[in-house]
């Protein structure tokens, strides 16, 4: 791949989704999208994007998950006795239902990974807009963008949503400080993601340069930064990532993990995911006896973003990773354009997942009031579990760059 120079007031941006390298004006006109010449990609808008903003709403986020995390979600009554959860109950009722794993994922991704990314992202964000940008700020940079899909307190917002809706329906359920705390780090999280521009904090912690290198080029997986191809087995001199022109198995790596996927995907159906009290009788739920319940229950909104969350986007995910690889194997040259938005696409929306996990978790603590009376995680939910997470590592493995280099789009003029 050869890049052009690019004119004065220019940087050399690099597409992540097809490898091509062009210039773009340094000050872009508000307003203006730019999007890539070769796989449409939009780049980041940068209008309605504030560092300011980003900062305050990264550290308010960080702030509110310590009291989310310490303080009760919430309360249920029913026979004269309550029950209250807490985040941290939500994984523990998973071990001691036997179901390890997905109270391992609940740890991670509602409680460790969360706090983690929040602090993180403030202190980068701090130094930036200080102007005290240190070695390790590009690193830590990385490592806040690495956990972004594993922060997941947005979709436990709508979790426990689906959880209140549906409780509510057939008992006394109140919520208590800490959901209200989590509520807003999960409204504050997706505030954070509309403020933050990416591309501007990388550009103040290092900027691209003004002419693209000569010659080949190669761009680094974590930061888009366009480097010279002598640079390939190096690191990134922005973020310490080691560059690889293309991530290093891709192909095989994403095909294991969507084989693995397609395995689980057939018990995390058949199997009830869990035994849940509606009505005063505990009874299993597949995942689409779950959706039917909440059918029956007249929640029509919350069905249907179970059924999107649970049913289809998995599905959508396995059938798109298949196709992805399959291309890349097979050198197909056909819908590029539209497999590199379908990667996009599939790559954003796998977390969401996560919700029926989630929904269970809430459900467990504050359900148990006697061996009639009480909800438990059955084998599916971890079978499911694993089919989310195996998938969204599927994606993060794949390099649809390699479809386009299948293809043998020529990425020089
Ligand atoms: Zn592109
Ligand atoms: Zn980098």
């Amino acid at each position: 791949m050869t890049v052009e120079a690019a004119p004065e007031g220019a940087f050399a941006i690099g597409c992540a989704s097809c490898g091509a390298v062009q210039a773009a004006p340094r000050a872009a006109p508000r307003g203006v999208l730019l999007s890539c010449r070769l796989c449409e990609a939009q780049f980041e808008r940068t209008s309605g994007r504030s560092l300011d903003a980003a900062l305050a709403s990264a550290g308010a986020t960080f702030l509110l998950l310590i009291p989310a995390n310490l303080f009760p979600l919430m309360t249920t009554a029913a026979m004269g006795a309550t029950r209250t959860s807490h985040l941290a109950s939500t994984a523990a009722a998973m071990w001691r239902d036997n179901r390890p794993w997905v109270g391992i994922f609940v740890s991670l991704f509602l409680i460790v990974i969360p706090l983690v990314r929040f602090g993180v992202l403030s202190v980068v964000l701090a130094e930036v807009r200080s102007g005290r940008i240190g070695h390790h700020t590009g690193r830590a940079f990385r490592l806040d963008q690495e956990l972004e899909m594993w922060a997941m307190s947005d979709v436990f917002l709508l979790a426990l949503m689906v959880t209140y809706a549906r409780l509510t329906t057939s008992i006394s359920v109140r919520l208590d400080i800490g959901a209200y705390c989590f509520i807003a780090a999960g409204i504050m999280t997706l505030v954070t993601r509309a403020f933050l521009d990416r591309r501007a904090v990388w550009e103040a912690i290092s900027p691209s340069p003004s002419v693209a290198p000569a010659g080949p080029a190669v761009i680094c997986n974590a930061c888009g930064f366009v480097l010279p191809e002598t640079m390939n087995g190096g690191h990134c001199p922005r973020c310490g990532n080691t560059i690889h022109a293309r991530r290093p198995g891709a192909v095989r790596r994403a095909a294991a993990l969507t084989i693995a996927a397609f395995l689980l995907y057939i018990p995390a159906n058949l199997y009830p995911i869990a035994t849940l009290p509606i009505g005063f009788s505990s009874t299993h739920y597949t995942v689409l006896e779950g959706v039917r319940d909440l059918f029956q229950a007249k929640l029509f909104a919350l069905a249907g973003v179970i059924f999107c969350a649970s049913f289809l986007i998995p599905i959508l995910k396995l059938v798109g990773m298949s196709w992805f690889i399959t291309s890349v194997v097979r050198r197909s040259r056909r819908h590029l354009v539209l497999k590199t938005r379908l990667y996009r696409a599939v790559e954003e929306i796998g977390r969401w997942s996560m919700i029926d996990p989630f929904v269970i978790g809430a459900f467990v603590p504050v359900m148990h009031y006697n061996n009639f009376v009480y909800a438990r995680a059955e084998p599916a939910a971890a079978a499911f579990s694993f089919v989310v997470v195996g998938t969204m590592l599927a994606a993060r493995c794949f390099d649809p760059r390699l479809m386009w280099d299948a293809a043998e789009i020529r990425h020089h003029d």
